[in-house]
């Protein structure tokens, strides 16, 4: 028996040391880089934020609810710690329950992928890109672009989506899947920067602030998270951006609302803007927020308030003035104009239906003998470290059930 797996990257790698270390069959794994798992090394901030303790079906998206159930249980985030862990990655955990490797170094998790690769003797062969796989009989020809075929019984799609194609992941496995009657599902990318209007807000570029940021669509909240926000040309980055981008997938009509003072109630932040107001009075409003908040981000709340100039009297400032400063420090919105492009996102939202595969074993309901696993099919995961467990669970689901098959 001869297993093809398209793609050395995570869900590849993990699925190919699953069937060799159950298994007397033969693996080769089809790497269009020069090298595997190019993006395990950027993962994290270099650091590689492998998964997350607090890892369940709720932190995942997919066409069919609850696709990942099996996969998750079957091989947990506990066992995803052990088996990295007997691997020698021992587990730092770090805030909202990210774990990375303890030596903070994505190579540490690449690294003992591939020695365990290489003990396994899985074949791999790099700077071959698949450009198609056809059926042969009961098993497939895997064609590279140079026209190469190679027989294998059976063969997992591990290619990824198409975020950050620099790192390979460039959506060939999508095509691949549709010439063998697959369907994608729309594409959008995630985990990524927001698109706003900036017309008020040019000149906060390069600003970071701690603020709790809000997602609604039409006035109905999607979602809220709180921490480092970057304003920038384009409108807004950083982690909790990041981490709401996941619901902007496939939504329109979608505001941000940024609370400059999530400590504080409404009436609070007015009590504490009167008390400035009585405390300054002697001050213009070029003075006014100096350390409350950022002075480029209080002059715009200024202007949204109706405030033209800076040089207008804090004494002049009456009590709707004050209100309505108030207000926009809570909910300062912008309008969301996008997401950038693929290019800078780290996940693909959407990819191969799901219902399309059998959730316990990650095989084609269409053709036998063929397997997915990964961001390739229509599932994203939160920031976080979900997207890695998916690959890991599912890349182990797809080895384990190839072996179970025979
Ligand atoms: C910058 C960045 C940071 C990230 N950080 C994190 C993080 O800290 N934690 C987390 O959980 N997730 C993170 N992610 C997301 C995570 O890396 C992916 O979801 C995960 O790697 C997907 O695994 P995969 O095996 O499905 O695909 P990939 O890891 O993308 O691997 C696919 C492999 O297939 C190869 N390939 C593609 N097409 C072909 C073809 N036709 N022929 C041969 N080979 C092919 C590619 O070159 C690639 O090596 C990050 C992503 C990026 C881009």
């Amino acid at each position: 028996m001869k297993v093809g797996i398209v793609g050395g990257g995570a869900g590849g790698l993990i699925s190919a040391i699953e069937i060799k270390r159950n298994s007397n069959f033969e693996v080769i794994i089809f790497e269009k880089m020069d090298r595997v798992g190019k993006k395990i090394l950027a993962t994290g901030n270099g650091r590689c934020n492998y998964t997350n303790i607090n890892a369940s079906s709720k932190n995942y998206y997919s066409i069919e609810k609850g696709f990942v159930d099996f996969a998750l249980k079957e091989f947990d985030v506990q066992s995803t710690i052990n088996f990295f862990n007997e691997l020698g990655v021992f587990p730092r955990e770090e805030k909202e329950g990210k774990l990375y490797p303890f030596s903070e170094q994505a190579t540490a998790i690449l690294d003992c992928l591939r020695n365990e690769i290489e003990r396994l003797k899985v074949e791999v062969r790099t700077s071959f890109k698949v450009e198609k796989v056809k059926r042969q009989g009961k098993g497939f020809k895997v064609i590279g672009e140079d026209g190469e075929s190679v027989y294998c019984d059976k063969v997992i799609i591990a290619s990824g989506g198409c975020a950050s194609p620099s790192l390979g992941s460039d959506g060939s496995g999508f095509k691949i899947l549709e010439s063998l009657g697959h369907s994608v599902s729309k594409l959008a990318p995630v985990l990524v920067q927001i698109k706003t209007d900036v017309s008020d807000i040019k000149g906060l570029k390069g600003i970071k602030f701690d603020a709790n940021v809000s997602l609604l669509q039409r006035d109905k909240l999607i979602g809220s998270c709180f921490g480092e926000v970057l304003f920038t040309e384009y409108g807004l980055s950083g982690p909790p951006i990041f981490q709401l981008s996941t619901k902007t997938a496939f939504r329109k009509n979608l505001k941000i609302s940024i609370d400059f003072m999530s400590e504080y109630s409404p009436k609070e932040v007015y009590d504490i803007l009167e008390n400035r107001k009585e405390n300054l009075s002697h001050l213009n409003m070029e003075a006014f927020f100096s350390g409350l908040l950022n002075k480029r981000i209080g002059n715009v709340v200024a202007k949204r308030a109706g405030i033209e100039k800076l040089s207008f009297p804090v004494s002049k400032l009456e009590r709707q003035l004050l209100w309505k400063m108030a207000s926009i420090i809570k909910d300062f919105e912008l309008e969301v104009v996008g997401v950038k492009g693929f290019s800078n996102a780290q996940v693909t939202a959407g990819g191969v239906y799901s219902l399309e595969f059998d959730k316990k074993s990650m095989e084609s309901k269409i053709v036998k003998g063929l397997y997915a696993c990964g961001e390739v099919l229509d599932v994203y995961g939160d920031c976080g470290g979900y997207n890695l467990q998916w690959a890991w669970s599912s890349g182990r689901l797809a080895g384990r059930a190839i072996v179970k098959e025979g």
